[in-house]
């Protein structure tokens, strides 16, 4: 049986979106790899492209499928970002009682430790607003598709709105501006508008990466 490594071009997902969450960079990811899939394939095998997509045969010494596999689940490990370096949810979404007031109010976003961090993206997007108001402080807005994510209580802002930013870029440095009573990263979180626990993006980002790790060392 022999063993031919081929390069099939369009036409073919790898599946790896998640069904869950719809962040246009993730989709802008896996593209990439539409381009190139290096696969093995026995004589014997009959090769029916879809319609679009075209075969090439290729030298197999100029890239193994396991160098474009793990190229590319890298990369998806680096296509997401925690937006601290050291996470700790200090006061989770939903009712709680209102550290002002002491009444029960809903807290709509969640709020991470922060002592002068600097606040990274966390994945590709685009800065749609940035500004200060009473109850905010200064805030960074980013845009991921249809999801929308604001820093608030910042110290300093580092984007300049209609930037692209890219997974790590720092965005801001932590703070207490606005309605704060102490200095904490404060996260909101939208999807098409609507307020939504942030919880969602970190899971999205804990299961990419561990998807990746498991996929990395099962090369
Ligand atoms: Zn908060």
């Amino acid at each position: 049986m022999r063993k031919i490594l081929l390069t099939i071009t369009a036409g073919i997902s790898l599946c790896v979106v998640p069904v869950k969450a719809q962040f246009n960079t993730v989709a802008a990811v896996s593209n990439r790899y539409k381009v190139e899939i290096l696969q093995t394939v026995t004589d014997n095998t009959e090769l029916t492209p879809e319609s679009g997509t075209s075969v090439r045969e290729t030298s197999t010494d100029v890239l193994t499928s396991d160098d474009t596999d793990k190229k590319m689940w890298m990369d998806r490990y680096m296509s997401v970002s925690y937006p601290l370096r050291h996470i700790r949810i200090t006061s989770p979404y939903g009712y709680r009682k209102d550290p002002f007031t002491g009444k029960k109010r809903f807290h709509g976003g969640l709020d991470l430790h922060a002592r002068a961090d600097e606040v990274l993206a966390m994945m590709e997007g685009v800065v749609v607003k940035v500004g200060q108001d009473k109850a905010s402080g200064k805030y960074v807005t980013l845009r991921h598709g249809r999801y929308t994510v604001s820093y608030c209580h910042l110290s300093k802002i580092l984007a300049v709105r209609g930037a692209v930013v890219h997974p790590r870029d720092v965005v801001g440095i932590t703070g207490s501006t606005g309605r704060s009573t102490g200095e904490h990263l404060h996260i909101t979180c939208r999807f098409d508008g609507e307020n939504i626990n942030p919880s969602v993006i970190f899971d999205y980002i804990r299961d990419t990466r561990q998807e990746c790790v498991a996929a990395l060392a099962g090369l």
